[in-house]
């Protein structure tokens, strides 16, 4: 029984399995890709219940952004992996004749998926998913604030694969440690910005290659120049799906002056339309995931003026969607970033402005601008930087296999999805090939009479 290893002995176990080839084999590696996908899609309502049980979660969010993604994922990796690991011929430059060069991509060995809770199934399998297309073994942590889930994340994989090629190790961030004092091949984190300092750390002593899925305050702009109903439900839905807590929420938004109120006015319609005039009482309204995360977000509430929401309650952890106006760049909403369902405002009557003061603070995990003006588009995309940008939407671009996802700077190292996924999980092998049938004298010692004709090929 896996449970009765030590961490150390599952690795090795990892490593011995690794050795013997067979996790590169692409026709394994895709019948596991194919079993992952049955299995997800048997268990749907295990899922959905165990999501129901950890966050509140609606049925159709569950469905919508934690297994259509995967099963996406799976079929994208299935399409393209025979040419992803096919070797790709390179030019050689002349003075290398008669050597051909070739990049084969191979899989790196042993590695450590670390995960939250907010979406605690898909944020550990989709990455799982490039470590399985890439040929690696792979030991699974998932987030201990969604217990059932994390529970029902073991069974699945104990179910599907043999714990010496994939492994489930739960726990909290006592576990992490015991998995990071370790030597992994590469590590792949989603978290917090403070703990992914930890995790680089702790890899940084074993010389293991991170990949670091971190948060940040995504900002939200929007101009004068658009559709107002449109902009107004998509940033509603956004913000409020999962009660905010998506990395890639619009934080806070930053509109211009003249629409404010008219937006305001449909932000709050909307909010109704969605959840009802008692959100609590929405079977499509999310709960916060702990008693920490819900006093840090209530004592936001001081800030600003409340324009719509702030009703709360402890005992169920419900915070009802809520929109502060009048809020200042100082004010502690504005520090952090929120992951939950509080949406402050912040107006601008200059462009200039809003776009030095995103670019003052840490780089965000993603921006969303809703404008119509193709120059102010343009403008944005050249002026600012984020892990991913989403033009007059909020959140879809995560749905895209053949967008890289991630961050930078602060927002995160490194990018997954689609093929980004299966790069992430290999090295990409430079080979030059050279053949005995010419073996030209000039590079070769004695050198006199040589440099002339060196200078004239490389010159
Ligand atoms: P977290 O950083 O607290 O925890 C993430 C994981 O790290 C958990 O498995 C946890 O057990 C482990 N952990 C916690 N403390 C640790 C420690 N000291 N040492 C080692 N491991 C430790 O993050 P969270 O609260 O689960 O998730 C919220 C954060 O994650 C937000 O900042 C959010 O933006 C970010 N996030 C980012 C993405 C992304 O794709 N970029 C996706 C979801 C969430």
């Amino acid at each position: 029984m896996i449970a009765e290893l030590t961490i150390s002995e599952i690795i090795l176990r990892q490593r011995k399995l690794f050795n013997t080839g067979k996790t590169k084999d692409i026709n394994f590696r895709i019948a596991q890709l194919k079993a992952l996908y049955d299995s997800v899609a048997q268990n749907e309502a295990a899922i959905v219940q165990a999501m129901k049980a950890d966050l509140n979660k609606p049925e159709f969010e569950t469905f919508a952004s934690e297994m259509v993604m995967i099963f996406k994922e799976i079929d994208y990796a299935i399409k393209h992996i025979k040419t992803w690991t096919k070797p790709k011929k390179v030019d050689v430059p002349v003075q290398f004749f008669p050597a051909s060069g070739k990049i084969y991509p191979e899989p790196l060995g042993v590695v450590l998926i670390i995960g939250p809770w907010n979406y605690p199934f898909q944020l550990l399998i989709a990455p799982l998913i490039g470590a399985i297309a890439a040929g690696n073994c792979a030991i699974l942590k998932p987030s201990e604030l969604a217990p059932h889930t994390s529970k029902l994340i073991a069974d699945i994989v104990s179910q599907i694969f043999e714990p010496a090629y994939i492994t489930v190790v739960e726990g909290d961030a006592e576990a992490s440690k015991k998995l990071l004092a370790e030597k992994f091949d590469h590590i792949f984190f989603t978290g917090g910005t403070a703990v992914g300092k930890i995790i680089m750390e702790a890899a940084a002593k074993h010389l293991t290659p991170v990949t670091l899925e971190l948060g940040g305050k995504s900002p939200c702009i929007v101009d004068t120049d658009i559709n107002l109903e449109h902009t107004a439900r998509r940033i509603t839905w956004g913000k409020f799906i999962n009660a905010g807590q998506t990395c890639i929420a619009p934080d806070y938004i930053l509109v211009d002056k003249k629409i404010k109120d008219n937006l305001l006015d449909k932000i709050q319609k909307y909010i109704k339309e969605f959840y009802g005039d008692n959100p609590a009482q929405s079977p499509d309204y999310v709960r916060i995931i702990s008693q920490r995360h819900f006093d840090r977000l209530t004592s936001f509430l001081k800030d600003g003026k409340i324009i719509t929401g702030g009703e709360n309650n402890p005992t169920e952890r419900y915070l009802a969607p809520t929109v502060i106006d009048n809020v200042s760049w100082n004010d502690d909403v504005m520090q952090e970033e929120i992951f939950g369902p509080i949406l402050p405002v912040l107006e601008y009557t200059d462009i200039s402005e809003a776009i030095a003061q995103i670019n003052c603070r840490s780089k965000p995990l993603a921006l969303y601008l809703f404008s119509n003006n193709k120059n102010l588009q343009e403008r944005i995309l050249q002026e600012t930087s984020s892990g991913s940008v989403c033009l007059n939407d909020t959140v879809l671009q995560v749905g895209v296999s053949s967008l890289p996802f991630g961050g930078v700077g602060d927002s995160g190292i490194g990018s997954y999805h689609g093929k980004s996924s299966f790069d992430t999980f290999s090295h990409y092998k430079s080979v030059l090939s050279n053949p005995f049938w010419l073996d030209l004298k000039w590079r070769y010692a004695p050198y006199e009479g040589k440099l002339a004709f060196l200078k004239r090929i490389l010159g």
